[in-house]
């Protein structure tokens, strides 16, 4: 059974439409998903309460921790056949791995996070989850 925000999502009966691939395109540039033009974030993973540009407001995101599990299964597909080839070739020693791929994965992750949380953010705006939903449904 459907909630009647989420069916509202599903079937985008109200509301103006937010197409799903702008959203998240803009969303991925860190930027307001509605308008393009605001940050979204304030600081590195701390997301604005609403936009500059467009007075969207972004206190119903609700990313909590998906934004790294998407990171961690990205870099885990990056990671591990990177690491297995340059074992495979050029057989460093140990040390080298625990170094440079300790900093490599930090970095990438670091680079990673917050444009996936601006994705994951947009992704609900876009289908109106949560507080993103409309206030209430235009009348029949
Ligand atoms: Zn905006």
């Amino acid at each position: 059974m459907l909630t009647p925000a989420f069916a509202a999502t599903a079937s985008g009966r109200h509301g103006a439409p937010r197409p799903l691939g702008q959203a998240m395109l803009r969303g991925l540039r860190c930027r307001c998903p509605s308008c393009g033009e605001g940050r979204l974030f304030g600081r590195y993973l701390k997301p604005v309460a609403s936009c500059s540009a467009c007075g969207e407001d972004f206190t119903a995101q609700s990313a909590d921790d998906f934004p790294p599990y998407i990171v961690i299964l990205l870099l885990g597909h990056i990671i591990v056949p990177m690491g297995i080839s340059i074992d495979t070739h050029f057989r460093p020693p140990l040390w080298m791995y625990a170094v440079f791929g300790t900093m490599l994965i930090v970095a990438l992750v670091l680079l990673m996070l917050q444009p996936v949380k601006g994705g994951v953010i947009a992704y609900q705006w876009a289908h109106r989850m949560h507080g993103f939903a409309d206030a209430a449904p235009p009348p029949a």
